[in-house]
């Protein structure tokens, strides 16, 4: 069978690539602990769930308006100075709204510069829209602004970053922001920031988004989701901030894409906002309590940078590496071993690590530690 290049050249989201595995290992009887997902555990909030009640009883079950309900894109506006509804549009979950962009700024063999470690669908939704990741290494998994100097070239149209970050949790300082900014300035270069996990960052360490500096705005795009924020993974609703002009180029992709995002679910969405935080705030605590107890656990065994944000640990586990092995071999053989299931480095740019999440249950996260310490 013969499929499009661009197909082709692409690969599968690489987490969903364990999920046989460890389907097949729970049919065989194994207690299998899924550390390689990245969804929060909670289930969605209470209020949100009947809001979609009942606008479903209300009827909002038709085609609404491509770019997202006024109501929504209004509530959403409120959280970027200056901007209206019109600089938003909500789509199928900042995925969607990614690999939009994309396609919105890139021509053929443009490049856009990311920094590694990186999530896995960057790269792919880069080259499926013709374009060319340009990874640059990061320190200490923060941003190295002279490999991002390096690395601009007459064909860069963009600089991606991802703060808080998954894989490695960091979350950027401003002072870094700012200079990445004075780059994307000179450079006449689009700025994508992913904020995916913008609400889960710890020890009142500050988030910056790069909407903070008012002379990038005319060239940038911001990303966020209801997704992890409000543990509403499969609600798929995510959205992007950016200039007018930009959201409509957005919206008439989108228009032939997807259309709207399904009606009742952006009602829960907007009921999300509108709920008392005080919950999701108790699942921030429980994070931070989670993250303290990982990293104190885990850091003897394996060299690790306490992560600032989101909700993984990003381990360099090279000492544990038989001659020859792989951080896929590693996590093959933790996962055959214990039933631990993690995510290797190499799906994130980064050999001889593993992404290990800790947005499990207390207990679940104890057993699974106690498991992996056992077999090394
Ligand atoms: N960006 C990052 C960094 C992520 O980790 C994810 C999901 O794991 C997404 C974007 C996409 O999330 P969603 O499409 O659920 O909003």
């Amino acid at each position: 069978m013969q499929f499009s290049d661009r197909i082709s050249g692409a690969g599968e989201s690489k987490t969903a690539r364990f999920i046989p595995l460890i389907n097949k290992l729970k049919q065989d009887g194994i207690d299998v602990i899924n550390l390689a997902i990245g969804e929060p555990e909670y289930e969605s909030p209470a209020p949100v769930i009947d809001a979609v009640k009942k606008a479903l009883e209300n009827g909002q079950t038709r085609y609404g308006p491509v770019a997202g309900l006024d109501l929504l894109k209004e509530r959403l506006a409120e959280g970027f100075q200056g901007y209206t509804k019109d600089n938003i549009i909500v789509s199928n979950g900042s995925k969607q709204i990614l690999y939009s962009i994309f396609q919105v700024i890139l021509n053929p063999g443009d490049e856009v510069i990311i920094p590694r470690p990186s999530w896995v669908s960057f790269s792919e939704q880069i080259r499926l829209a013709g374009g060319i990741p340009v990874f640059v290494d990061t320190h200490d998994n923060h941003l190295d602004i002279r490999n991002i100097e390096k690395a601009v070239s007459s064909r860069t149209r963009a600089v991606l970053i991802n703060s808080p970050n998954n894989p490695t949790g960091a979350v950027y300082p401003f002072d870094t922001l700012e200079k990445m900014a004075r780059i994307a300035v000179s450079d006449n270069l689009w700025v994508i920031s992913d904020e995916a996990y913008d609400f889960f960052v710890y020890d009142d360490i500050p988030f910056t988004s790069p909407f903070a500096f008012p002379h990038l705005r005319e060239r940038l795009v911001v990303t966020r989701s209801f997704s992890k924020h409000f543990s509403m993974t499969g609600f798929r609703v995510g959205y992007a901030a950016a200039p007018i002009p930009f959201i409509r180029a957005m919206t008439t992709l989108q228009s032939h894409l997807t259309g709207n995002v399904c009606s009742f679910a952006q009602y829960g969405a907007l009921s999300a906002l509108d709920m008392d935080n005080r919950i999701i705030k108790d699942w921030r605590m429980a994070l931070t309590k989670k993250r303290d107890l990982i990293f104190e656990e885990l850091s003897p065994v394996f060299d690790c940078i306490k992560p600032e944000g989101a909700f993984y640990l990003f381990p360099d586990i090279s000492r544990h590496l038989n001659p020859n092995e792989t951080s896929a071999d590693f996590a093959a053989r933790i996962l055959e071993k214990t039933g631990v299931a993690v995510v290797p480095g190499e799906d994130f740019g980064k050999p001889g690590h593993v992404r290990i999440s800790f947005a499990v249950p207390h207990e679940t996260l104890v057993r699974a530690i106690e498991k992996i310490k056992e077999v090394l």
